[in-house]
Parts: C-alpha cells; sequence; structure tokens
C-alpha cells in the first residue's frame, strides 16, 4: 500500500539547513504540534483529531523502525534501542516499567517529552502521537496490531507519560 509518506520526504538536512544544522527548539516544535492539534480539535471534534494523531504517531512509528531501529536481537535490545534513539534525537527519556513477555503487555513511560512536559495540568492525556508511536514501533518488532493507551501525562497531574502496551 503507498502510504504517502517516505523516509526520503524528510530531505536532506545536512545540505537544507548547512548553517543551522539538524536541531530546533521545542517552542518551535510545540507551536506547530499545538496549533494543529488545536485546528484539528475545532475542525473535526476530539475524537476524530485524536485518531488522526494516533494514526500519524504509528506511520512514524513503522517508519522509525524499518529505518533508524534496524536489526534487534530480542525485546530488551529493541526497548534499549528504543531509549537510546529518543536520547539521541532528544524526545524524551524512554523506561520500560514492566514488561511481560508471555502475556505481551507491557508499561512503558516517557517523561521530559516533547508534547506535553510542563504544560498546564487540564486533566487530559495530551500524547496522542506518541502513543501511535510507540504502537508503532512494537508494531514492526512484534508483527502484530498493537495498542498503546496513555494513562498518565504531565496534563493529567502525573509529571511523567505512562503508556498500557497490549498486543494482538
Ligand atoms: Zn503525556
Amino acid at each position: 500500500m503507498d502510504n504517502g509518506f517516505e523516509w526520503k520526504d524528510l530531505g536532506d538536512i545536512e545540505e537544507g539547513r548547512p548553517t543551522l544544522g539538524p536541531w530546533t527548539n521545542v517552542t518551535a516544535y510545540r507551536l506547530l504540534y499545538m496549533t494543529l492539534r488545536h485546528e484539528l480539535n475545532s475542525r473535526l471534534g476530539k475524537e476524530t483529531s485524536k485518531e488522526i494523531f494516533v494514526a500519524a504517531g504509528k506511520l512514524a512509528g513503522k517508519e522509525i523502525f524499518q529505518n533508524l531501529i534496524g536489526d534487534v536481537a530480542n525485546l530488551t535490545d529493541l526497548m534499549t534501542k528504543i531509549a537510546n534513539l529518543f536520547d539521541d534525537l532528544k524526545v524524551s527519556i524512554f523506561k520500560v516499567e514492566k514488561a511481560d513477555e508471555k502475556k505481551m503487555e507491557f508499561m512503558l513511560t516517557i517523561s521530559e517529552d516533547l508534547d506535553c512536559s510542563g504544560v498546564p495540568e487540564d486533566g487530559e492525556t495530551k500524547c496522542a502521537w506518541d502513543e501511535g508511536l510507540i504502537a508503532g514501533i512494537l508494531s514492526g518488532f512484534f508483527k502484530v496490531a498493537t495498542t498503546a493507551r496513555e494513562i498518565d501525562c504531565w496534563a493529567t497531574g502525573a509529571g511523567i507519560c505512562r503508556f498500557e502496551v497490549k498486543t494482538g
């Protein structure tokens, strides 16, 4: 299926930004993310908007698994590679709280993340894109459908984002 997005669409950043380089500021990132979410929420409703962010995150996770994670020996190796990648990209600090490989159930956390750390608390989880991202990466590894649900978020007062992940 042509998903309309390919890794090469990201372009040659070195060539395109010889002076400024690959890094930006979290404020610039959040302006894009939050104004886009605002427009999607107000035009399509929160539920559809969330579905779009989850779907986009899944696509990103699938592409990240294929293009940045590479060969993975086992689940522990995968989790280490995700943690290192998120650290390298300055996305967030990724940790595994619980992993039950038999039941295929996981509790994963991210802190100091791009999307919500430090935002005003309003009791609603904010990281739908990250739900998709985590599900997309794990789906790439397990080769089965995976869902991630954010049960704690900075915006709910938890100070950290916690994701309940299930497969199948
Ligand atoms: Zn969050």
